[in-house]
């Protein structure tokens, strides 16, 4: 039986990132022409788990936190995601970002399910014991859950690189053996992977790379301005600009530096590593974060925050090529404004899945026992970006769709197959 799909939603002023991830699913689904039952299996995650964590904290009093994992789906492999600390952090929200998970390991054909996981807490008011404690606490709650061979987690916003070693160590006490690939993104020293740290802004170069060469666009003659210049941002500026590229803008929450002529990228990294963030920055004369996005240049990068690029603004884009550093940086309400215009946009699930396939690395580093040097860490990220670029790309061409809606395609096919050929459906 062939699924009727519900009218599309009407366009409402702000669609959440997460409701707009949902509609491309359902557009992705409908071109695909997936079946009732295999779309309602898809949306639906396998399992999810919601824990109450008691928490001494440092003036003695007992504060209960509510800690959340949810694996979407473990149907290509053990499930992949992060952990999140925030207030913000609810059910539905985990629900919806562990399917993103699903779709982006999907894209890049790393052998991974999708998870995320959170705990609703302030992690900028509390001490490093009380992390530390509330950290041991969901550990010890998800020992059955977590799992090398199971659910693998990894950082997310309001969680770090010692927060991963703190999962390692209370869960490879609990087993009674050293288990570092139940989490990545660990501190090198305890088996985090060479090339981490740049692999998202790696990706990211690679898919401009990619998607320039299908544009026929010279490095040479081409401008890119870059929002954000934090992990991503700065990282993809810096090897964009290596590909000879000349970044005109870049951003933070001080604001947007502009210089027609270019900018030096190494010379800004410098600026923020000594003064935290580009306020003062010299470089370049200063504009706004919005006035970036519609800037005459060849190539734009949001590399900062979801919902920047909206039915509002989309029309005054004057790039030819957008590549999405951040994840959700473009309401699906402007996708149809940016198509219009011969737009390329390279979509998140595929142009920052550069992080998560170094993650992959990482763990199949620690299994092995075994450590790559940077130079084979990043040939090997470099040819699962390039490889998933074209495969995309292809399905483009194939379906006559964005390579929004192909990304989609390719992922939402694979674990639909895969779970057809596991009899699961
Ligand atoms: P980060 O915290 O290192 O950097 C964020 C940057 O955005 C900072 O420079 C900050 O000043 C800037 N910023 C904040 N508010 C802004 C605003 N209003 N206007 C302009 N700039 C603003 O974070 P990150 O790790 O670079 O992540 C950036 C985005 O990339 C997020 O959407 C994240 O989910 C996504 N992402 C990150 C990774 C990763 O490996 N770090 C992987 C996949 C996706």
């Amino acid at each position: 039986m062939t699924l009727k799909f519900k009218e599309p939603a009407p366009i409402v002023d702000h669609l959440n990132p997460l409701e707009s991830m949902m509609q491309r699913f359902d557009e992705a689904a409908k071109i695909l022409g997936l079946d009732e039952s295999t779309y309602n299996a898809l949306k639906s995650p396998e399992k999810a788990v919601i824990v109450s964590l008691p928490v001494t904290m440092d003036d003695g009093k007992v504060q209960v936190f509510q800690g959340y994992r949810v694996i979407h789906s473990s149907k290509l492999g053990p499930s992949k995601g992060g952990i999140r600390y925030s207030m913000g952090v609810n059910l539905d929200e985990v629900k919806a970002l562990a399917a993103w998970m699903t779709w982006k390991c999907a894209v890049v054909g790393i052998p991974y399910g999708g998870a995320k996981g959170g705990i609703q807490c302030d992690p900028r008011m509390m001490s490093d014991g009380e992390l530390e404690r509330l950290t041991r606490s969901f550990t010890g709650a998800m020992r059955d859950v977590f799992g090398p061979e199971k659910d693998i987690p990894a950082p997310d916003m309001g969680t770090n690189p010692q927060t991963m070693a703190w999962i390692m160590d209370e869960y490879s006490k609990l087993r009674g053996e050293a288990s570092p690939a139940v989490v990545t993104g660990k501190p090198l020293v305890l088996g985090g992977s060479l090339g981490r740290v740049e692999a998202t802004g790696r990706g990211v170069m690679v898919s401009t790379r990619s998607a320039m060469a299908k544009l026929k666009m010279k490095p040479s003659e081409a401008t890119c301005a870059v929002q954000g210049f934090g992990n991503v941002g700065s990282i993809s500026a810096k090897l964009i600009e290596q590909q000879g590229v000349t970044i005109v803008a870049i951003s933070d929450v001080s604001g947007a530096y502009h210089n027609p002529d270019g900018l030096n990228i190494e010379e800004a990294i410098d600026y923020v590593t000594n003064n935290k963030s580009l306020e003062g920055y010299k470089g370049g004369k200063i504009i706004t974060n919005e006035a970036l996005l519609e800037l005459d240049v060849d190539i734009l990068v949001p590399a900062a925050l979801e919902d920047q690029i909206t039915e509002e603004n989309a029309a005054r884009i004057k790039a030819k090529l957008i590549v999405e550093g951040a994840n959700g940086p473009t309401a699906s309400n402007a996708d149809a404004i940016l198509e219009g215009n011969g737009v390329m946009v390279v979509p998140d699930i595929l142009a920052n899945a550069g992080g998560v396939s170094v993650s992959y690395f990482e763990w199949v580093q620690n299994r092995l026992g075994y450590f790559w040097t940077e130079e084979r860490v990043n040939r090997r990220a470099d040819r699962i970006m390039k490889q998933a670029f074209d495969t995309v790309y292809k399905a483009a061409r194939k379906h006559n769709c964005s390579l929004r809606t192909a990304a989609y395609i390719v992922a939402i096919d694979k674990v639909a197959s895969t779970s057809k050929l596991r009899g699961i459906l």
